[in-house]
């Protein structure tokens, strides 16, 4: 078998246009300019990078960017009053203090920080909540790409058998939270799966991993997920970003998998661009609930 790939750039570009569309129609019907305030503490080069990227997109879906650089000595306290300072800022929308902050900063005082109204990456606790809760004011970026992806391809999620590895707060708790609702982003049958989430301590991985109709692999280890590790005909979600030498890979070993497979996202081109195409989904619908 040849997996189908799952082409997550152009369903990322056809996203975009539609945000840009609503952007342009609230500007014009309501004079809201949605505005995304991003905070870069440090000089992290691959985070300087997805700031950046996020900056064109945002500039390309006509929603304003303001990038907030702190230096890499910044206190938790010199955070905190900047992040009160955008809290109060009107003109601004949504905000986003990008991951990781260097080591002397309290990185849960600071995400707790942001306003839940402005809390563009639904990493706050109330916005946990009302994901779990089944009612999300924001959907996490991550892994609303991945439902995105999954509805726009045709995959029906109902009854099937979803097997996450990975439980971060950013990408597998989330993840699971959303695939055991009765209805996603995409309606009823976007959600409603059973969900089976692995991790560093899960014994007997691949027996678990192999009972999948759909994996979906987010741990930050390059090429770990092997063919045999795969239900022939599944589908295969690959999150995972690693710099391998001078290429960037997935957690899926993706030669031998896509034989395997059904269908398949390569990395990079899976989910990364998604991510980003979630964030400007954020962002406009901050801006619509603006008073
Ligand atoms: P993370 O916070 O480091 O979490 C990794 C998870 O993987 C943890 O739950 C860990 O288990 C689990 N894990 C580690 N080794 C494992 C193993 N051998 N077997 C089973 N589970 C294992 O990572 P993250 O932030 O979720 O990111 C995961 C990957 O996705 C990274 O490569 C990251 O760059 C990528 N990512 C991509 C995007 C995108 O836009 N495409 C967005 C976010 C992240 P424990 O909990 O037991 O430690």
């Amino acid at each position: 078998m040849t997996a189908r790939i799952l082409d997550g750039k152009s369903i990322a570009l056809e996203i975009r246009k539609e945000i840009a569309a609503e952007v342009a129609e609230l500007i014009a019907e309501r004079g809201i300019h949605p505005c995304l305030a991003a905070v870069l503490v440090g000089e992290d080069p691959a985070s300087q990078v997805y700031v950046r990227n996020k900056e064109i997109a945002c500039e390309k879906a006509g929603i304003q960017s303001r990038l907030f650089r702190m230096s890499s000595g910044t206190t938790t306290g010199e955070l905190l009053e900047l992040l009160s300072q955008l809290n109060s800022d009107s003109r601004i929308h949504g905000i986003l203090v990008q991951l990781p902050l260097p080591k002397q900063i309290n990185e849960r005082e600071v995400l707790d920080a942001v306003l839940p109204g402005k809390d563009v990456d639904a990493f706050a606790p109330e916005n946990v909540g009302l994901i779990s809760q089944g009612r999300p004011r924001y959907l996490p970026c991550t892994p609303h790409g991945v439902m995105q992806l999954l509805g726009r391809c045709g995959i029906e999620t109902a009854g099937k058998e979803v097997v996450v590895v990975g439980r971060s707060d950013i990408v597998g708790k989330p993840l699971v939270s959303m695939f055991l609702q009765k209805s996603g982003p995409m309606g009823a049958s976007n959600a409603n799966a059973t969900v089976t989430c692995c991790h560093s301590q899960s014994s007997d991985l691949a027996n678990i991993t192999r009972r999948a109709d759909i994996l979906i692999v987010a741990i930050g280890k390059p090429n770990f997920i092997t063919a045999g590790m795969v239900r022939p005909g599944a589908v295969v979600i690959d999150v995972g970003i690693n710099r391998l030498g001078d290429k960037i890979v997935g957690d899926v070993d993706f030669d031998a998998v896509s034989k395997v497979a059904s269908a398949i996202t390569p990395v990079p081109g899976g989910i990364g661009p998604l991510t980003i195409a979630m964030l400007l989904r954020n962002t406009l619908t901050a801006a619509c609930d603006a008073k």
